[in-house]
Formats: structure tokens, C-alpha cells, sequence
């Protein structure tokens, strides 16, 4: 559907062409409840100008019936101008009002109007997900983030249900025939992209901020957290909203600027496509952070990143927006780097940086190695480019670059740029010069030399120490040396443990930078993680490591190390055996459960993955006997055994091992302060599956037990990980022959068939998998495609003739380029795999 992927020229010229006043969306969702009703009534009446009196534009709406279109007074004829998820609109006046009445579709992949079904009480659930472009899905619209305008919703829906919108409800009219309908205020200026429908019977907690301004008065700001009724019982709305109002409080303390939107709600919703989204007055977050098992502080870390994240965005985003897609960094990026920075200075979570350090940053250098990688400021053509670009360099390498320049230009500048930034373009749209030119008038400073390396080029450098110099390394055809500015720490053994006795901060421009480096000491390149940089380690430093890298205090050095060790791995310039034998010295001593839980999820990849077929089974002992070990020794109750609890579950290889999970799932084996509650047993009973040990009776009886959400989801994931080739033939069925499916049961049955020593049972599904490819991204939802593409990709079959099938299907003409770009990253980890495996 060309008509559906917006191309940036289009956008320019309807911008050149039309100024929009305001929209009022009449949704009739009362129906929502009978299942067989697959659309609903969506009225839209959008009022705007036109520059050029005599010219025509479009709206965007994707939707399977249009049933009347009225242009200023005229009837026109739906089938005439509705193509191609376009709506033609001839001979514009200086001033029209438009008014299109479409039957729009629910949707089951989390795009548009989503509507879930909650199996453990049978209620029926509404939310909306937009981003970059699906609110076309719910209304007619110009579906462009610079073509900003007021919205007034109008929504009738079965009475006893919750509503949520952007703004306030202004008034609730009598229930007519068991339907309700809420009027809403108007919004302030906003894109189409960041309106909101949240509808069902949510359980709602609501608390109350407010705040005495600079000039005197009070800014009230009514808050709400809502979730599913079947969930209730597990939801930590406090908790929440203690982080909410630290956020509230931060924000306005360095922003000096009210919140604009009114009321705040953040309503955790089933099958989300994503973390979050930051829909001015109601954020939208996965119900995954509505935790119904124990989890570790990891958990409730990155819970208060996603909400300051998004909070953050009120102003970073909604208030200031980008003008099109190529800058939808300027949004990402700061919304990361404020979000991590506000957790540090406002919330208990004072080791924020830290996680940054080795989680945010392994996601941007990985993307960033691919072949595929662009510069953070990319090109964005069309609505497919838009949609891949959420990735780890948007996000990821963008926040470090932040991060990076308020270092550079110092905090406060930094700040006052922001400031100046929001009143100057407050609900309006920008691009990356109006930040720098904001940024150069605080700090005195010319950013354009730093923005075209770290902004404008694409690709990550790489440091080492050689013979007393630190040298700098790019990949093949990337740029060979950038400017850093870097700390350099001096590490040694003291008083049992091993501390930093010298510091030295220096720039790292060339290729080649002379240092002064002590013997007996371990000197750390990139201390503090100041630059954005991998960086290697010699044989002298590794060996040095062996011996004590759990004994350095310092968690932010350690997150560090283990960061370089796990680039090096990747990279095969070091065996995974070694590297799984650091795991196995030092992992437990690892404080920060944030950082173990990477290193832990990067060994069983290292495992699946990175080891020679001859050294395998010899490795995965050592890391199921370590896993066994470890989870013996952790603290009862603690963070440490509940994540070594899971590393025990993934390594299982021994009839031993085997035996342990099945004590555990029984009762048979306790482990003081350890409860096998929900979903810890979900992964235990995964690995039996995937061993043979766990039969469809054995399941459905623990699916009887747990019939939720969750629970369907943990079974559909064990059913397709049993070694059966029946098994397999049934869950790429429902993933690639059943229409649209909701993303989060796409994942568990892909990940599920997934399993590393399957690998005969998994060759039969390669041929289909590349045939079928340009089928998939033609017929499904672009969240759907891609789930299939990336993680249907045969990436455990590491092997030669997997990457010649891959390099065959890539080398044949006709594939869509967002299509060819997802298999072309898939086909670069296999190469990197096979690279590894070599050093093994
Ligand atoms: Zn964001």
C-alpha cells in the first residue's frame, strides 16, 4: 500500500499547503463487548486552512469502509475519492471543514485500536497504540507530527467502563441502552501521533500532585494508574506514583517549565507493542511492569527509568516535536539521557548510569556494527525507514551522545539550553539546528564539528592500549578516530579488595595517544564511561582480571570490563570458553543485579551461539555447574537467587540438573526464601519442555492452574519448545497461517520452537521461512512482520550454508527495503556467530 507509507516530500508539500485548527473525533465503541463486531463508528471533523485557495490535499485513514465524506457543505462520493488509505479532498477554499464517516477496524497486533480479550474473567479491554502513524487507524486525519491541532473526543462505550483520553472528561452523559458517552475537553496543540484512547473496565488508583510555581501559584496535576481488574491484586500503584512525583518534582526543577497537559494517568495495558509511550495526559506502558511473580530490583529499576523516560517526553516531544522523522532522535535520545539522569539525582536508583554503562550501550554498539547502521541524525524517506529506526542507535547511541555533550558543554549550559529550547518552540515543531543553535547561545561553544562526528556519521570506535599508547581503531570503511574525551583510571590491589589509586580525564583525538601506565596495575580506557567507544583488552590486562575482577569495588568499573569482555566475545577476539570461565569466577561477586542479569543473558547467547559444536558440551557443564553452584550459595531471598534460579533453568543439561527443576516444580527441593510462584514455574516447566520432560497433560493441567494472560502465553511458548517435529510444524502454523496475532504470543511461539541443541528439527522450516518473506511483509501489520522476520531468521543453524541461503534470498531484486534491511541484520549475526565460533 504505497498510499500508506508517507513519504517525507508528501509531508512537506500538505505541510506547505495546510494549517490545521481542530478535530473532533466522535467514536461510537458501545459494540465493543460482542466480539463478532470486528469495526466500530469513527466521526472525524477536522477544521483547517488551505494556502494555496483551488488546490486539493489528502487525509490518511486505513479502515475497511468509508461511508460518507462532507467537504465544506458537499457530499462527496466515498468510492470517487477513499483509494488506498487516502481521502482525496478537491478544490480547497482559504477555510474548510471536513467531515468523514468511516467504519474502523479493532485491531489484534497492538496497532490502532487494540482490543484484548482477559481470559481469567472474560472482560473486554481497549487501548490505542499510534506511534509513528496509526492513528489513521481511528480516525481520518493528517497523519504528519508538524501538522499539530486541538483534539475534542466524543466517545460512547459500555456503561461501567473507565475512559482515558489526553484531557480531562468534561462531562458524562446519561447511559442511553447500556452505553455511556464522555466528552472530553479540548487538548492543547498536539500530533495525531500522541492522541489516546484508553476504554474497559480498568482498575483506576488515583493520588494527587502539586507544586507551587515561580510566580506564586499552585500547579494541580490529578494523577491515575490503571490496569487490568485481573490484575489488581499485584499492582504497586505507591510505588508508581512515589517515582511519578519524584519525576514531577525533577522535571519541573530543571525544566522551569509547568507541565502543560492537565491530568497525568499511566495505564499499564495487555499485548503492548513496545515499553511505552509517552501520550500527553495518559502514557501507555507494557503490563509487564505489573510484576505478579517476584522480581529482582532490575525490574523496578527499569520500571522508573521507562517513567521518567516518559515523563520526560511531556516536554521533550510532545510540548517541542520533531517537524518529520529524521529527528525522531531529538526526542528518543533526550528522553533516554533525561530519563537515566533524572533516576540518578531524584530516585534511589543513584546507579543508574551504571546499567546505562552495560545494558543501553551493548544495545547501541551492537547496532551500530551492523551493516545496516546509520547516523544518529538518519534519512528518513518514508513511514517504513520511520518505523525500524526505534532502535539501539535512536535510543541508545543518541542518549550516550547526550550524555557525552553535557559533559562537553557542562551540566548547567546543558540545561539551559533545554529551557531555552521549550519556550522558545513551546507546541510547535523543530529540528536538530534549532537545539544546537539553543545549546551554542548557553555554552559559548560551536557544536558543529562535534555534531558531524557523533551526530552526522554513523559507526563505533574502538580503543585499546598498545605499548603505552591508547589506539583507536573504526571499522572498514567507517571513520578511523573521533574525538573523545575520556578518563583514564589506574587500578590496584589494596586493603582484600582492588581499588582506583590515579585518575586522569585527557582527549583521545588520533589514532595514537601516549599515556602513562603503571606496572602491577590494570589501567581502565573509557573510566566513567564518559565517551561512547568499545574498548579491548590485552592479554597482560586479561590475565590480570582473571584473578580479581570481582574484587574491584568499583561497580561502574566492573559493568565496564564485563562490557568489554562481552564485546570481545562478540567480535571473536575472545574464546567464549574464556569468557564463560570469567562467569564462572566472578559473576556471583557481580553487586549490581542490573548488570548480572545481562552478563547472565549474554552467556546463554554466547552459548547458543558463539561455541565451536566440539566445545560445546564441555562449556555448557561449566555454566549449568556454575548456575548450580551459585544458586546453592545466594542469600535466601535475595536478588541473586532468583536470577540464579532462572541462569539454572537456562543451562540445564545433566539428567542431574534436570532432576533439580523437577524437585523444585514439586516441592521436593526448598530453597530457603525462595517461593516457585507463577511464573517461575512457567520457566522451569520451559526447560523440561524443551528437554522432552514436560507432555501436553503435564501443561494443560499447569495452564488450567493459571488461566491468564501470562499463563496462555508460557504455554504456547512450551508447547513449541518440545523436541518434536509435530510440535514445530504446529507453532510456525499459528505464527505464519493464522492472520494477525498479537505480537507478544508471536515472540513466545518463535522463541519457543528456538531451541539450540534442535537444530535438525528446526531445518525444515528455512526454505519456507525465505519463501515466505515477501508474503509476510505484503499481508502483515509491520509490528507483526517483523517480529517474524527478526526472530523467524534460522539464527541457531549456524552454519555455511545457512549464511549462502541467506546471501541468495538478499541478492534477488524485488524485496520492500524495511523488509531487506531486518533479514540483512539477521544475516550479519549469523556471520559474526560463525566468526566466533572459530575461536570458539
Ligand atoms: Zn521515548
Amino acid at each position: 500500500m504505497p498510499g500508506g507509507n508517507l513519504t517525507r516530500d508528501e509531508a512537506r508539500e500538505r505541510a506547505r499547503l495546510v494549517a490545521v485548527d481542530t478535530y473532533r473525533v466522535a467514536l461510537d465503541l458501545s459494540g465493543a463487548k460482542d466480539l463478532s463486531a470486528a469495526t466500530f463508528r469513527s466521526t472525524s471533523t477536522i477544521s483547517f486552512s488551505c494556502a494555496a485557495p483551488g488546490a486539493s490535499t489528502f487525509l490518511d485513514l486505513i479502515a475497511p469502509q468509508v461511508l460518507s465524506v462532507t467537504l465544506n457543505g458537499e457530499s462527496l462520493d466515498p468510492a470517487a475519492v477513499f483509494a488506498d488509505s487516502r481521502i482525496t479532498l478537491p478544490s480547497l477554499q482559504a477555510r474548510n471543514e471536513v467531515t468523514v464517516v468511516a467504519e474502523c477496524a479493532y485491531s489484534r497486533t497492538g496497532e490502532g485500536l487494540h482490543r484484548f480479550v482477559d481470559p481469567a474473567d472474560g472482560r473486554v479491554y481497549l487501548y490505542t497504540q499510534f506511534e509513528p502513524a496509526d492513528s489513521r487507524r481511528l480516525y481520518a486525519n493528517f497523519e504528519q507530527p508538524d501538522l499539530k491541532a486541538s483534539f475534542t473526543f466524543d466517545i460512547s462505550a459500555p456503561a461501567g467502563w473507565h475512559m482515558s483520553s489526553n484531557a480531562a472528561a468534561r462531562s458524562r452523559l446519561p447511559v442511553v441502552e447500556g452505553a455511556a458517552r464522555w466528552l472530553f475537553s479540548p487538548t492543547e496543540r498536539i500530533s495525531t501521533y500522541l492522541t489516546v484512547v484508553v476504554a474497559g473496565p480498568y482498575h483506576v488508583v488515583r493520588d494527587h500532585y502539586a507544586r507551587v510555581l515561580p510566580d506564586g501559584t499552585t500547579l494541580e496535576i490529578p494523577l491515575a494508574a490503571l490496569c487490568r481488574a485481573s490484575l489488581a491484586e499485584h499492582f504497586d500503584a505507591e510505588a508508581i506514583f512515589e517515582v511519578t512525583k519524584q519525576g514531577l518534582d525533577f522535571f519541573h526543577e530543571v525544566f522551569d517549565y509547568p507541565y502543560p497537559f492537565g491530568k497525568y494517568d499511566q495505564a499499564f495495558v495487555p499485548e503492548y507493542n513496545l515499553g511505552a509511550m509517552e501520550n500527553p495526559g495518559c502514557v501507555t506502558f507494557t503490563e509487564d511492569y505489573v510484576f505478579r511473580s517476584k522480581v529482582t530490583d532490575a525490574s523496578y529499576e527499569g520500571r522508573a527509568g521507562t517513567i521518567l523516560h516518559e515523563m520526560a517526553h511531556m516536554w521533550f516531544g510532545d510540548l517541542v516535536t520533531m517537524r518529520w522523522w529524521d529527528d525522531l532522535w531529538l526526542k528518543e535520545s533526550f528522553a533516554d539521557f533525561m530519563g537515566t539522569y533524572a533516576q540518578v539525582k531524584a530516585t534511589r536508583w543513584t546507579n543508574a548510569w551504571v546499567t546505562f554503562a552495560n545494558r543501553r550501550k551493548a544495545w547501541a554498539y551492537r547496532q551500530d556494527q551492523l551493516p545496516t547502521t546509520h547516523p544518529v541524525v538518519a534519512s528518513i524517506d518514508d513511514l517504513e525507514d520511520a518505523k525500524l529506526n526505534f532502535d539501539g542507535i535512536t535510543y541508545a547511541k543518541g542518549a550516550s551522545v547526550l550524555k557525552q555533550l553535557a559533559a562537553y558543554v557542562g551540566e548547567e549550559p546543558f540545561l539551559e539550553g533545554a529551557r531555552r529550547y521549550f519556550k522558545r518552540h513551546a507546541f510547535g515543531n523543530t529540528t536538530l539546528a534549532d537545539l544546537l543553535a539553543a545549546l551554542e547561545e548557553t555554552s559559548g561553544r560551536d557544536l558543529g564539528a562535534w555534531s558531524k562526528a557523533w551526530l552526522e556519521t554513523d559507526g563505533v570506535n574502538t580503543l585499546a592500549l598498545d605499548r603505552g599508547a591508547i589506539v583507536q581503531s573504526g571499522a572498514p570503511g567507517r571513520l578511523e578516530a573521533r574525538p573523545h574525551r575520556i578518563a583514564v583510571g589506574t587500578y590496584a590491589a589494596a586493603d582484600g579488595g582492588v581499588a582506583r589509586i590515579g585518575r586522569a580525564e585527557l582527549d583521545v583525538t588520533g589514532t595514537h595517544t601516549p599515556i602513562e601506565v603503571l606496572p602491577d596495575a590494570f589501567t581502565l580506557i573509557n573510566d566513567e564511561d564518559l565517551s561512547y567507544c568499545k574498548v579491548y583488552l590485552d592479554q597482560e590486562q586479561l590475565a590480570w582480571l582473571e584473578e580479581r575482577l570481582s574484587s574491584v569495588r568499583d561497580p561502574m568499573a566492573r559493568s565496564l570490563v564485563w562490557s568489554s569482555l562481552w564485546n570481545m566475545t562478540r567480535d571473536g577476539e575472545l574464546p567464549t570458553t574464556r569468557f564463560v570461565g570469567f562467569v564462572d569466577r566472578h559473576a556471583a561477586g557481580e553487586t549490581e543485579i542490573a548488570v548480572l542479569q545481562s552478563i547472565l543473558a549474554q552467556t546463554t547467547a554466547a552459548l547458543d551461539l558463539y561455541l565451536a559444536p566440539g566445545r560445546r558440551a564441555a562449556v555448557a557443564d561449566l555454566a549449568a555447574a556454575t548456575a548450580r553452584r551459585e544458586l546453592a550459595a545466594a542469600a535466601p531471598g535475595s536478588d541473586h537467587q532468583l536470577v540464579w534460579l532462572g541462569f539454572t533453568a537456562a543451562t540445564a543439561v545433566s539428567e542431574a540438573d534436570f532432576e533439580l527443576l523437577e524437585d523444585l516444580l514439586d516441592g521436593g527441593t526448598v530453597l530457603d526464601g525462595l517461593t516457585v510462584d507463577a511464573d517461575k514455574r512457567w520457566t522451569l516447566l520451559r526447560a523440561l519442555a524443551a528437554a522432552g520432560r514436560a507432555d501436553d497433560a503435564r501443561l494443560g493441567a499447569e495452564l488450567a492452574g493459571d488461566n491468564t494472560a501470562a499463563g496462555h502465553r508460557h504455554h504456547a511458548g512450551c508447547l513449541a519448545a518440545r523436541p518434536d517435529q509435530a510440535a514445530k510444524a504446529a507453532a510456525w502454523r499459528l505464527v505464519v497461517d493464522c492472520g494477525d496475532q498479537p505480537n507478544d504470543l508471536l515472540r513466545e511461539l518463535l522463541e519457543g520452537m528456538a531451541q539450540a541443541d534442535q537444530t535438525t528439527l528446526l531445518e525444515p522450516f528455512v526454505e519456507p521461512y525465505f519463501a515466505g518473506l515477501d508474503r509476510i511483509w505484503a499481508e502483515r501489520t509491520i509490528e507483526n512482520a517483523r517480529r517474524i522476520v527478526s526472530l523467524g531468521f534460522p539464527r541457531l543453524l549456524v552454519a555455511p550454508e545457512t549464511l549462502a541461503r541467506a546471501d541468495s534470498w538478499l541478492s534477488t531484486g524485488g524485496h520492500a527495503p524495511a523488509l531487506r534491511r531486518l533479514v540483512a541484520e539477521a544475516r550479519d549475526d549469523l556471520a559474526r556467530a560463525l566468526r566466533a565460533r572459530a575461536v570458539g
